[in-house]
């Protein structure tokens, strides 16, 4: 019979420091007693973001930065492997794989620097070093508790595309690769320890799967090995009601349609990364959120069907660092382009739209943009519309970054009449105004845009509305 497989990712948070690895260690190796088990792990919290500004310093020149950087790395993880790690054979065995990728993180900086030209693919080869950092820490400390483990590069196994920063997985390939590499390993009882993140072109280029990208490379592996399951191992208890810092009252649910968890990732619940349920939705494979600082708790199951609940709505999420964008004036009434010719503009500067508004007197349209994206958003569309700007066929284009989107998300809210009529009452009778409203005819969501001022209000008035602080469903 073949053994019941389980991929397993751990976020930075999970290893981020000695004691969080050991605990890390400890669930690893409880599951391989008990399953095959994949395990998957991100780079220790903070270090990616340092890796990519010691990039952007070294490609404005600073080439001390560098031996910096290699340092304060190198006692960071070396602290971790003293305190997990106790024979000094097997510490040496770790070190020397250490030492190996900061010495190339060393030449990447100082080429950097030399160069003053930092590309897509030097980045991706620079981020990267963190997750190929505390994998073999993590097997290491698997190791230390008696189960065998091994480290794995995930170059070695994840097959992508070449777009560099947000490489999409080639998944005949990756499945291939994955099986014969990992199959091996799992049928000898050791536990392949994989660096979330990256993968590597079918050259064996080495690309990123965009940041947070570890719980891509979790599912992407469940589905590529046909696992019965993917858990990702975080410091919250899975999908809450809402952000626990804004509503006291938030619950964690305990299971939830993929649907479901895809609109709240989309909608910034900071839980997963938003492709993070695309490999596994064909295989129906479930994907469970758990924290690792208590492993006692259930979690968040994640499911394709979920569980259907009375009022239907499950969840409320809050987008804050948005900028609304409008495009408009009388004078676009009739003109049939605007509409394309804006959404053109959007996607050559690759901006990411997330949500989109105009009314049936065809005014105006406004659509809502992360913030990072404003600018060069608005730029973009300036210069696209100068001429009709300039013959008042456009008359504006304008810029507003003090508002956020709140959702109210539940797949079962479908055919459920009055979900609207009852969150704009409750808003209402709040003062919240409202600015903009979208709902897809999926009807999983009703997003609306307010003032970023009031989302805390409107986030509690309507989680009270909609009962989402009672009992668990
Ligand atoms: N270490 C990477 C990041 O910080 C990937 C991840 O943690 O998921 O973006
Ligand atoms: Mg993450």
């Amino acid at each position: 019979m073949k053994l019941r497989l389980q991929v397993m990712k751990f976020g930075g948070t999970s290893v981020g420091d000695a004691s969080c690895i050991a605990r890390t260690a400890q669930i690893i190796a409880r599951a391989a007693r008990e399953n095959g088990c994949v395990a998957v792990v991100s780079a220790m919290s903070g270090v990616t973001n340092r890796l990519i500004d010691a990039a952007k310093n070294a490609q404005a020149g600073n080439s001390g930065e560098a031996a910096a950087v290699v340092d304060a790395l190198r006692r960071q993880h070396e602290a971790a492997l003293t305190n997990l790690i106790q024979q000094e054979e097997e510490r040496a065995r770790v070190r020397r794989k250490m030492e190996e990728v900061l010495a190339e993180g060393r030449r990447l900086w100082e080429g950097t620097a030399l160069l003053r030209e930092l590309t897509p693919r030097t980045l991706d080869a620079i981020s990267s070093l963190g997750e190929r950092l505390s994998a073999p820490l993590v097997a290491g400390a698997v190791r230390e508790l008696g189960t065998a483990s091994e480290a794995i590069e995930a170059t070695e196994l994840i097959v992508t595309d070449t777009f560099h920063g947000g490489a999409e997985p080639l998944m005949e390939a990756t499945r291939e690769k994955s099986q014969a590499q990992l199959q091996p390993l799992l049928e000898k009882g050791i536990v392949p320890v994989v660096t979330g993140f990256i993968g590597a072109t079918a050259e064996g280029q080495l690309t990123t799967l965009g940041r947070g990208g570890s719980d891509y490379s979790a599912t992407i592996l469940g589905a590529a090995m046909d696992a019965d399951e993917v858990i990702i191992w975080t410091d919250v208890d899975g999908v809450l009601t809402a952000d626990p810092r804004l509503v006291a009252e938030a619950r964690t649910i305990p299971v939830i349609s993929y649907r479901e968890a895809a609109e709240l990732a989309y909608f910034g619940a900071k839980v997963l990364h938003p492709k993070t349920l695309n490999p596994v939705v064909q295989a129906a494979i479930p994907v469970w959120i758990r924290n690792s600082f208590a492993p006692e708790r259930p979690g968040t199951k994640i499911t394709p069907e979920g569980r259907s609940i009375g009022g239907g709505v499950k969840a409320l999420t809050a987008i804050r660092d948005v900028t609304l964008i409008s495009v408009g004036g009388p004078g676009i009434v009739g003109l049939p382009d605007v509409l394309g010719r804006t959404f053109s503009t959007t996607a050559e500067v690759r901006a990411n739209v997330l949500l989109i508004s105009q009314s049936s007197s065809q005014n105006d349209i406004c659509f809502i943009v992360s913030t990072g994206d404003a600018q060069r958003t608005v730029e973009a569309l300036r210069k696209e519309f100068a001429h009709d700007l300039a013959h008042h066929k456009v008359e504006h284009i304008t810029v507003d970054s003090n508002v956020a989107i709140v959702a109210v998300v539940g797949e079962n809210m479908r055919g459920t009449p009055g979900i609207a009529g009852k969150t704009f009452n409750a808003l209402g009778r709040e003062n919240v105004n409202l600015i903009a409203i979208a709902q897809g005819s999926s009807e999983s969501n009703i997003s609306f845009v307010i003032e970023e001022k009031a989302v805390k209000t409107a986030l509690i008035t309507t989680h009270r509305e909609f009962g989402l602080d009672a009992a668990p469903h």
